[in-house]
């Protein structure tokens, strides 16, 4: 397993009030049952999830794809009796869907991927906090929104990957040192419109304050090697190809390509492992602001945090499970451990708005 620098946990204690209600109606007995039964509910609820309050269907907005997503949701019908339907689609119309629906909306849960775009759903009023044990005991709490709007489900180390025939790993050290007169010619980037970018520079910006993080924005560009790619698998392309020595990737678009093609010819580095630890980011869910079925929802998101989802979701597109004791897939474990960020994830929302106006003033296009 990698590492994940533990922090305290982020005080969710403020809205205990709100979740209250939902958390103890999860537990509540229905009138005709026995007491024993009553109390094994309640028990068997406190140790894993409660169980869904309703008949009524989850429907998921999902800009995950479905053949990701549906084996899992097959098995989660299967183990609870409930029904789940899934909507597919890129997440920014998602939430133009859900803005535009509003309380007539048929969505319980947005699952998207880029904590950037979670924030974003919730700064747009789209989700609603929940409370959740569950929760808060499977998923570390730098991997979710300190209000409780949204959680991650996975993670994915945004890191360095370089060219074994130019590139030494002793060389390589953090995102920063890219910015370095050395890699002149050398590095390869996706484009900054990508929310993925737009999280790593917020995250710099944490770290690093503006300043710096645009002088180091401004080293980037002065060092591509040509212009920045629409996506991380053309670039991960182009440095196997030897155009680029080095560049910044999604982990599991590597993963991709290594499971296809074993000889692929770039490795990767956790980049700021002496220092802040790897941008890792999440993919997530959260209940919707105008559902009709919270209890649901928050049932499916809670059996998703749990072992055997987490093992079968985060290998389905090789990624790391977000709960910290679940074990990786044997080709992300060749990779190694790696330290992660500490900071909290929501950070790459709040400072979204600051990072795109930084990449722009530094000419990163
Ligand atoms: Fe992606």
């Amino acid at each position: 397993m990698f590492q994940q620098n533990k922090t305290s946990k982020v005080v969710t204690l403020a809205l205990a009030g709100f979740g209250l209600t939902m958390g103890l109606a999860a537990c509540q007995p229905k009138a005709e049952e026995k007491t024993e039964e009553k109390a094994k509910e309640h028990q068997s609820a406190e140790a894993t999830a409660s169980a869904p309050s309703t008949d009524a269907p989850v429907t998921i907005y999902s800009s995950r794809k479905e053949q990701l997503i549906q084996p899992l949701l097959d098995k989660y019908m299967e183990e609870t009796g409930a029904k789940v339907e899934l909507v597919t689609d890129k997440p920014g119309p998602l939430m133009e869907r859900l803005k535009a629906e509003g309380k007539n909306t048929e969505a319980d849960i947005l699952l998207t991927v880029d904590a950037g775009n979670l924030w974003k759903a919730t700064n747009d009023g789209l989700l609603q906090p929940i409370i959740s044990e569950v929760i808060e005991a499977n998923v570390p709490a730098k991997f979710r929104d300190p209000q409780g709007n949204w959680t991650g489900l996975s993670l994915r180390a945004r890191t360095i990957f370089y060219n074994p025939k130019t590139v030494k790993p002793e060389e390589l050290s953090t995102y920063a040192d890219l910015a370095d007169p050395k890699w002149k010619g050398k590095l390869c980037l996706r484009t900054s419109k990508k929310v993925y970018n737009q999280s790593l520079v917020a995250s710099m910006i944490d770290h690093l304050g503006a300043e710096k993080t645009e002088k180091v924005v401004k080293g980037w560009v002065a060092n591509l090697a040509t212009d920045v790619f629409s996506n991380d698998t053309k670039m991960l392309e182009a440095i196997a190809a030897g155009q680029c020595g080095v560049g910044i990737a999604n982990s599991y678009y590597y993963g991709r390509k290594v499971a296809k093609e074993p000889e692929f010819p770039v490795k990767i580095f956790f980049a700021n492992q002496n220092t802040t630890g790897t941008h890792t980011n999440v993919s997530g869910a959260g209940v919707v602001k105008n559902s009709d079925n919270v209890a649901g929802a928050q049932h499916l998101i809670e059996w998703l945090s749990s072992d055997k989802a987490q093992s079968i979701y985060a290998s389905a597109d090789k990624e790391y499970p977000v709960k910290e004791d679940v074990e990786v897939s044997e080709l992300l474990a060749s990779w190694g451990d790696f330290k992660t960020d500490d900071i909290n994830v929501a950070k790459f929302g709040e400072l979204q708005a600051d990072s795109i106006k930084l990449m722009d003033k530094a000419g990163y296009k």
